[in-house]
């Protein structure tokens, strides 16, 4: 794995980006998109090396599905950018109330100054290059820490900006959990951290001792609620896309599936049917992403074991050279009767693995969810629109696809986050621009204010009769 040398000059590294970040505070349209075109020239040139370097992290990892799940979420987040920054760059007047009339008052939009990025594995250029290209085009300096579960893409993106922007502009920072602690402890102007639930609290801790703001998009278990009114076949490829999709390696994927009682068969008939269309084989199908490591894939492999070992039953699980191959190439499965203590039910899942649970009424499958911790999706399929209401204002979730599953985190107009144990604070779009943006209050007084009403000695006049 490349590491930094033991020398690493984090904090210089993070004292010149202060620094530059003060001298130039007000960072003009030209140069924002400047650093855009780079960092899109960047991607583009480099596009196929990314994705080589990915598939080489993931031991199976198509780079159609790089290009699809990363490369095109990156370019049309930096397109929009592009677009929309001079309109999202200009002060914002707001109405001024009348006894403050005749002083105006407005918005202006100001970079932070120097922003840290902190990114998962899972997808290791969209949800680490974009979160910085969002950074960069509010005018802010950024250090991006990737994950060093991906070495691989996080060596080539070092190398590349490295090539391509100054250190205080731009820069990655290589490294493990040692590395990632120090950088989270760095006085940053905001500190965007994705990753686990677990480490989110650890790098809450850290930013808090600098009163360093953060935007923390966590994980958790979405869960995915199908009604009887639904069209089963269609819910069924759209939950199995969701789900297999980088073998289940996704931050949003359902993580279970809560159905009406006896609906069961007819679901398992469907999503094996949707699966064989998608994968039509697991084990070598470049479509079919690899589980990330070794200790990744024994976990999940743990977690359906003690499932069965406690009475649940599993469809389509396959031992076979899939499951324990060196590709790390798991095969999908269903788990029913999961008992509610078990760790499928009390862990993020990560894998291609999907228990199904059953419920009587609506209103006992709302309860069950609000009962957890507040999930990053919510999934709903159906046709019956009283039902899909009652679903909507009676849970709260970081987001929701209606008949679908993942889209909504590619609308970008829709802010993409967290609530509660799923993070906090959202962006893509205008919200990540905002999220990256000190919106600065002005109030202009006019020559002909009538404030001096206010100044003492006050006698009768605000004296109420
Ligand atoms: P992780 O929390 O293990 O690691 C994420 C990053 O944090 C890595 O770069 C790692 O080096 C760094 N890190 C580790 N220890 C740290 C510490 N003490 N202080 C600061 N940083 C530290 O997460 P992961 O395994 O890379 O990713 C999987 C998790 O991320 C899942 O829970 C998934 O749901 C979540 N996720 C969320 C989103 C989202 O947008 N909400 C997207 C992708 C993944």
């Amino acid at each position: 794995m490349t590491q930094n040398p033991p020398d690493f000059p984090l904090r210089a590294l993070f004292e010149a980006q202060h620094a530059a970040s003060r001298a130039q505070v007000d960072v003009p349209l030209a140069l924002r998109r400047d650093r855009l075109a780079r960092l899109r020239d960047l991607i583009e040139t480099h596009a196929e090396a990314l994705s080589e370097a990915v598939e080489a992290d993931f031991g199976v990892r198509s780079r159609s599905l790089t290009e699809a799940a990363d490369l095109f979420v990156l370019r049309a987040g930096m397109a929009q950018l592009h677009k929309e920054l001079p309109r999202w760059m200009k002060r914002q007047r707001v109405r001024t109330p009348f006894y403050l009339l005749p002083a105006r008052g407005y918005l202006q939009p100001q970079p932070l100054g120097v922003v840290g990025v902190i990114g998962p594995w899972n997808y290791p250029l969209q949800l680490t290059l974009g979160p910085a290209a969002t950074a960069l085009a509010a005018g802010n300096r950024v250090m991006l820490k990737p994950s060093e579960l991906t070495p691989q893409s996080s060596a080539l993106m070092a190398s590349l900006v490295r090539q391509t922007f100054a250190a205080d502009e731009f820069c990655v920072i290589q490294g493990g959990s040692d590395v990632a602690q120090a950088f989270s402890q760095l006085p940053f102007d905001h500190l965007f951290f994705t990753g686990s639930t677990q480490v989110g609290r650890q790098v809450a801790a850290a930013a808090a001792v600098n009163l360093t703001p953060t935007t923390l998009e966590l994980g958790g278990k979405s869960p995915c609620i199908i009604d009887a009114s639904c069209d089963l076949h269609d819910a069924a490829i759209k939950i199995a896309h969701g789900k297999l999709l980088n073998a289940g390696q996704t931050c949003i994927a359902p993580d279970y599936v809560m159905l009406p009682k006896g609906m069961e068969p007819a679901f398992e008939t469907a999503y094996w049917a949707a699966v064989a269309k998608l994968f039509p084989s697991i084990e070598g199908n470049p479509d079919y992403a690899s589980i990330v490591s070794e200790r990744h894939h024994a976990r999940l492999l743990a977690l359906v074991d003690e499932a069965c070992k406690q009475g649940a039953r599993v469809s389509g699980w396959d031992v076979s050279p899939a499951n324990g191959s060196t590709r790390r190439q798991m095969a999908p499965a269903l788990v029913f009767d999961v008992p509610p203590g078990a760790r499928l039910m009390t862990e993020e899942i990560f894998g291609p693995v999907l228990p199904v649970l059953s419920y009587i009424d609506l209103d006992e499958a709302i309860a069950a969810i609000n009962a957890r911790p507040r999930p990053l999706a919510l999934y709903w399929f159906g046709r019956e629109d009283a039902h899909r209401d009652k679903v909507l204002m009676r849970t709260v979730s970081g987001g929701v696809s209606v008949n679908d599953t993942l889209m909504h985190v590619a609308h970008e107009q829709l802010p993409f986050g967290g609530v509660g144990e799923s993070g906090w604070g959202a962006y893509h779009g205008k919200a990540g621009f905002l999220r990256f943006t000190q919106q600065k209050p002005v109030l202009v007084q006019s020559r002909f204010a009538m404030g001096h009403l206010f100044y003492p000695p006050y006698g009768a006049r605000f004296t109420r009769v």
